[in-house]
């Protein structure tokens, strides 16, 4: 999806506004003697960016407005190294919230819905960005945040709310309590707003199935205004993204050069409009696709494809690259098994070896199960794990996002 003239005039006034606030940003393009873009050559002659640039200039270094302007930061998390910051104007937070009200939108929610948000509010763009789209959609918000799931219950009962917004590992943890409970006739949730994860069709049917209800995948980053910026519409042929805020490129991870529509790769994200903290073709590892023509909903809003997977989540073992989505379809094949798995990869006696735990759908022979998961690996990898088929509910259930890899080769 090639840049247009309208995109281009905005990255060129993206560029200005870096270059006179002379931030992180501003320095590395006027040292690369860059001025302005005219050209979609020039375009695909700006640097990337990563993450860890952008940790560099921790605390306020990609601020690229006067500090007045600032109405409030949010943070990524920093489980390795320092956590990148990013300050918001009060025009980004209102262009966040418009994002996130068309987001609802595009899933056919209104302003008669009640919308049960269940993920954190702080530092990070989660709870907050749902909160800010369904004010502006005028829709009641029950704000809950994360955890706490008898209350969380009671409420989704007491209040009848419609709409739920949680990760996948959050929406199947409930959808599991519901069951448990036989309260599922209390429940009135039509729909649900799914973010921050990569999850497989094997769980999203369980928790539409159990709650009964339609699902919707929400994209987006805390560097990029946070989720929001993309979701799919109820034809669900991809995600549609707001292409008046960002421009969209997908890039070869290896090359880093532009792919044709409709080729897989890694989500580099330019923002177009942004005043506190603006960014240049930032790769964001998240791997997915453009998928090309017109969706059947009308809109003209380019789609791309439910994230696949991120281009820095390859494991290397016993020589042999895997991803962990590789795993997951070749689970995927057995119906005799449930949604739930874990894989650890450990390296004993001078080598690597890789366990799955993963969780049978009801009463099997799990020792055949094993044999004939372990035998499908192999074919399809190139070596032979060890499988542990073990009963419905036996692996963790996370509030926030589940850990499916574990690998124990490095602690
Ligand atoms: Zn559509």
């Amino acid at each position: 999806m090639q840049i247009n003239e309208r995109q281009l005039a905005q990255v060129n006034s993206q560029i200005q506004r870096l270059l006179a606030a002379d931030n992180f940003y501003g320095r590395r393009l006027r040292e690369a003697g860059i001025s302005h873009v005219n050209t979609v050559e020039d375009f695909l002659n700006l640097p990337y960016s990563e993450k860890e640039d952008l940790r560099e200039a921790y605390p306020l270094g990609l601020m690229a407005c006067k500090e007045e302007e600032v109405v409030r930061i949010h943070s990524s998390s920093g489980t390795t190294g320092k956590p990148v910051i990013i300050p918001y104007t009060a025009k980004d937070v209102d262009d966040w919230g418009e994002m996130f009200k068309r987001c609802y939108e595009f899933a056919g929610i209104t302003n008669k819905d009640r919308i049960q948000i269940t993920p954190g509010y702080g530092l990070w763009t989660a709870g907050i960005g749902f909160q800010n789209g369904c004010e502006k959609l005028g829709a009641m918000a029950v704000p809950m945040g994360p955890g706490n799931t008898d209350k969380q219950l009671q409420m989704m009962m007491d209040l009848k709310t419609t709409v739920i917004c949680a990760t996948s590992s959050y929406a199947l943890l409930l959808a599991e309590e519901i069951e448990k409970r036989g309260i599922r006739e209390h429940i009135h949730l039509k729909k649900g707003v799914i973010g921050s994860e990569r999850w497989g069709e094997k769980m999203r049917k369980r928790i539409s199935t159990e709650l009964g209800i339609e699902l919707y995948d929400i994209y987006g980053l805390t560097e990029i205004y946070g989720p929001g910026i993309g979701i799919n519409c109820k034809y669900d042929t991809g995600m549609h993204y707001w292409d008046d805020f960002i421009y969209l490129e997908i890039i070869d991870p290896e090359t880093g050069k532009n792919v044709p529509d409709g080729e897989w790769g890694e989500i580099v994200i330019t923002t177009l409009v942004k005043e506190g903290a603006p960014l240049i073709r930032f790769r964001t590892h998240d791997l997915s696709r453009i998928i090309p023509g017109e969706c059947p909903c009308g809109s003209t809003y380019p789609r791309i494809d439910v994230i696949s997977g991120r281009s820095d989540d390859m494991m290397k073992i016993k020589g042999v690259n895997v991803f962990p989505k590789q795993i997951e379809e070749i689970l995927g094949t057995f119906p005799e098994l449930s949604s739930e798995y874990q894989i650890r990869i450990s390296h004993l006696d001078g080598k690597d070896s890789m366990r799955i735990y993963v969780e049978a759908a009801g009463s099997s022979d799990f020792k055949a199960l094993q044999q004939s998961v372990a035998a499908s690996v192999k074919s399809r990898i190139g070596f032979t794990p060890i499988v542990y088929v073990v009963e419905l509910g036996f692996l963790p259930r996370s509030e926030k996002k589940s850990k499916r890899v574990i690998d124990e080769r490095f602690q």
